[in-house]
């Protein structure tokens, strides 16, 4: 899997690419750490989507609740349905352990880009309002 071609195919996507993390997602990453978050992901893969037969398959995914929900709604990776549409893995056979690889690798790529341009956007406005409060004080001096 070329991960940087597939994140942009599910950026093309209206629905895929209206999932971001939010606020209390970062919060969470910042608490548990990334090697939590990639353990979890290991986690709901395997037991969520990796087995040939789920009772549930298409309605395993919350929405929202964990960051990895989110990025594994935003990469296709929430059902066997999505997985077989968009990544080729078949339904009815187990997902090899290289696949799961393949997925979580995508999904903390896709998690890495949110955190990263969460940031940026906090980070942005604060300089933003440092500078405009600059001129001000000069006029005030001068
Ligand atoms: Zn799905």
């Amino acid at each position: 899997m070329d991960i940087e071609s597939t994140l942009l195919r599910l950026a093309n996507s209206k629905f895929r690419a209206s999932f971001h993390l939010k606020r209390d997602d970062i919060e969470y990453i910042k608490t548990k750490g990334w090697d939590t978050i990639q353990a979890h992901c290991y986690d709901f893969i395997t037991k969520r989507l990796a087995p040939a037969v789920i009772d549930n398959d298409g309605k395993q995914t919350p929405t929202h609740g964990h960051p990895v929900f989110k990025a594994q709604h935003a990469c296709a990776c929430c059902c066997r349905g999505c997985l077989s549409k968009w990544h080729k893995i078949k339904k009815g056979i187990i997902i090899s352990n290289n696949e799961i690889k393949e997925i979580v690798e995508l999904l903390m790529t896709w998690m890495h880009k949110e955190f990263d341009s969460f940031k940026e956007t906090g980070s942005k406005k604060a300089t933003k309002s440092i500078k405009s409060n600059k001129p001000i004080q000069l006029k005030l001096f001068s």
